[in-house]
């Protein structure tokens, strides 16, 4: 890229005429960059332009409308976007990717309509029975096999064949007959060819006869796949072929009893167990691919005004509860959800983001592990409901993988013209607000504030360490871009605590992944509006009157969350208990489940939780996690000791207790490697 006018290396021109990377943190320019959207829109698009001025203007629309608006609009942010970052080319290999999302979800439907299920006394055949319409469809088509990727190698060839009988269905029942596509032409001639003297489609003499003994060939296949064990092997992990399951509020989570002498015993299915060793992230969130499935699976309730995720499912008197009595309130923020998922649909994930950050601008710290009162509240009631946090971060995620998608998404907390309400940042307007607590509402109330144009001091009791100088611009250099997310992205066991975000950084465990505090952290200490202090209590450090004396006009309290458990049982502090809250912020805070981290934090096996909320089941994971790592940990550093002191040396250092616990450390040490060994072996 270009230096602009004056520019650093760390300020360089854009994409978009006139404006430099640091622009973008300014008011002034962010106005002006609102300005030259709106121009780019009129300029490809007077109709669309009319409509969306006249709704910046203040126009009262009606829900369906304001939807509809947003999500033509959406594209052209999305465009804009990425020329501003020079993007384009990685958002043509998403709108790649929902080409071929949209042909599985032609298969998906396929597969609802025909494969589901079985009718009364049919039995799948087995797959090497069914499987070689594949092979048939691939050679006459010329469609080849796509490496490392055997579902849509597969299912692209069903779509192919559904979308044909389709076509050619609709045709005889229309009117007047529709014309095929010249694609469509040409791989039903191709068919025909291959058809010739083959068994299977014997008498099948029309186009429409013979489109439809090709797809009911891909019926019969499909349901080898899904109803016979071979055929579930085949296909495992396969997200097209998921079928939406009957919710059941009587067993929302599924359990076996193995002994029904003792049935308070139960325990998870097998397929649903992950392999966990220490304190990597435990939960990767969905695959592309599956994120696809789930925003096919939605029906964009918007254009109907029934988008219940975002507005709550209603009836004449308020909102409506579901079986197990929770009232179905939608989105808290009432999030653009089908519109985004219109958005991921086309592939524009920069125009999906876009219309989340509309109400959402936080979005990194929502999302999948942290909220579902959406998914609650989906139009689906009696099914799996669409898995709209996993959608929503998938969006952000694809975002962040392109080249400045820590820039993009930054961007578009300060900038979004989609949001009539606030489209820029206003320039700072002289007031001073002082907001306590780094927590989810701490930060989100902080952003809020900067974008209004008050000057910001937050405060949090824990430390806080900075994010490195040149990212946030406080070397005095100004701020230098982020190409890759990678370069701020690290493993959350190795990962540094940097005391931002309050619960979410202390009060959840390894199963969310953190990197998204840590970008939210540097997204804020960006804005000069903004000035952050750790390890500063909140009538202690500062008292309220100092705040008042110091000239704040505001003092925002966002606290509370993490406080204390003070559980009202005798002798609740003696040795060996510990309340589980305690246990989890010691975990998280004294850095005990790092190879590198010297902490007291100390347990012995067995352990009894008592409990079975959010806390125990943490509690449980945690300290089933954490015992290994605690056991290596001590028995590594004993060796070293003895190696640079001599054993009897050592040992002689050890009381009573001390030296039974490190005999017992030393027998389970013992069965932690050999686990680890067998595990290698298998490959597991
Ligand atoms: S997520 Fe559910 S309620 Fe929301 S738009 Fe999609 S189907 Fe409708």
């Amino acid at each position: 890229m270009q230096a602009g006018n004056g520019a650093t290396s760390r300020n360089f021109s854009l994409g978009i005429d006139g404006f430099t990377f640091h622009d973008l943190f300014q008011p002034a320019r962010l106005a002006a960059l609102d300005q030259a959207f709106r121009a780019q829109v009129k300029a490809r698009d007077a109709a669309l332009s009319a409509r969306f001025e006249s709704y910046r203007a203040g126009a009262s629309l009606s829900p369906v409308e304001e939807s509809n608006l947003l999500v033509d609009v959406a594209p052209q942010l999305g465009d804009f976007v990425g020329e501003l970052f020079r993007v384009q080319a990685q958002r043509d290999k998403l709108f790649a990717r929902a080409a071929d999302e949209r042909a599985l979800g032609r298969v998906r439907a396929f597969v609802m309509r025909r494969c589901a299920r079985l009718k009364k006394d049919e039995k799948a055949e087995p797959l090497g029975a069914t499987r070689g319409i594949l092979s048939f469809i691939s050679a006459a088509l010329g469609l080849g096999a796509i490496a490392g990727d055997e579902e849509l190698s597969s299912l692209r060839l069903v779509a192919a064949a559904s979308e044909l009988e389709e076509a050619l269905a609709a045709s005889v029942r229309a009117a007047k007959p529709v014309p095929l596509t010249d694609a469509q032409k040409q791989n039903l001639k191709k068919l025909r060819e291959a058809a010739k003297g083959h068994a299977w489609f014997a008498g099948a003499d029309s186009d429409e006869a013979l489109a439809k003994a090709v797809a009911l060939r891909c019926e019969l296949w499909l349901k080898s796949c899904l109803h016979t064990e071979e055929g579930r092997q085949a296909t495992r992990g396969w997200s097209t072929l998921k079928i939406p399951q009957p919710m059941n509020y009587d067993k929302l989570v599924h359990s076996i009893k193995p002994d029904p002498a003792f049935p308070q015993k139960h325990y998870g299915p097998e397929e649903h167990l992950r392999r966990r060793d220490g304190f990597k992230l435990t939960d990767k969130r969905y695959s592309e691919r599956e994120v696809g499935y789930e925003v096919d699976y939605c029906i964009l309730c918007h254009d109907r005004d029934k988008d219940s995720c975002s507005k709550g499912l209603k009836d004449a008197s308020g909102f409506k509860s579901n079986k197990v009595g929770i009232s179905l309130e939608g989105c808290p923020l009432e999030e653009k959800i089908s519109e985004m998922h219109a958005l991921r649909r086309q592939g524009d994930s920069i125009g999906a983001l876009a219309l989340i950050c509309i109400d959402n601008p936080m979005c990194p710290g929502t999302g999948h592990r942290i909220c579902n009162d959406c998914m609650k509240s989906c139009i689906y009631q009696t099914q799996d409901p669409v898995n709209i946090p996993q959608a929503e971060t998938g969006a952000l995620i694809d975002v962040l993988r392109m080249d400045f998608g820590v820039e993009i998404f930054g961007l578009l907390t300060r900038f979004n013209p989609l949001n009539r309400k606030r489209p820029y940042a206003l320039p700072y307007n002289g007031l001073k607000t002082l907001v306590v607590g780094m927590g989810p509402a701490g930060y989100t109330l902080s952003h809020h504030l900067m974008n209004e144009g008050f000057g910001v001091a937050a405060i949090d009791g824990l430390k806080i360490e900075p994010p490195p100088a040149d990212i946030t611009g406080h070397d005095g250099k100004g701020i230098r871009a982020i190409k890759r997310y990678e370069e701020i992205e690290q493993e959350l066991d190795k990962r540094i605590f940097t005391g931002f975000g309050g619960v979410s950084e202390y009060g959840i465990t390894v199963r969310w992944d953190k990197n998204f505090l840590y970008l939210l952290q540097i997204t804020l200490m960006r804005r000069d509006a903004l000035a952050l202090f750790g390890g500063t209590r909140f009538g202690g450090t500062v008292s309220i009157d100092d705040a008042w004396e110091l000239g704040f006009d505001h003092i925002a309290i966002a606290t509370g969350a993490g406080k204390p458990t003070i559980i009202n049982i005798k002798n609740n502090l003696c040795r060996g208990i510990r309340k589980a809250s305690d246990f989890l912020m010691a975990l998280q805070l004294t850095g005990a489940s790092k190879r590198d981290n010297l902490s007291n934090l100390q347990v012995r096996l067995p352990a009894l939780v008592i409990g079975g909320g959010l806390t125990g089941i943490d509690t449980a994971t945690e300290l089933l996690a954490y015992y290994p790592v605690q056991v290596e940990k001590h028995i590594e550093r004993y060796e070293t000791l003895c190696r640079e002191n001599g054993k009897t040396s050592v040992d002689s250092w050890l009381q009573g207790e001390d030296k039974e616990i490190l005999a017992e450390f030393q027998d389970h040490f013992a069965e932690i490697k050999a686990e680890r060994e067998r595990a290698a072996t298998a490959g597991e």
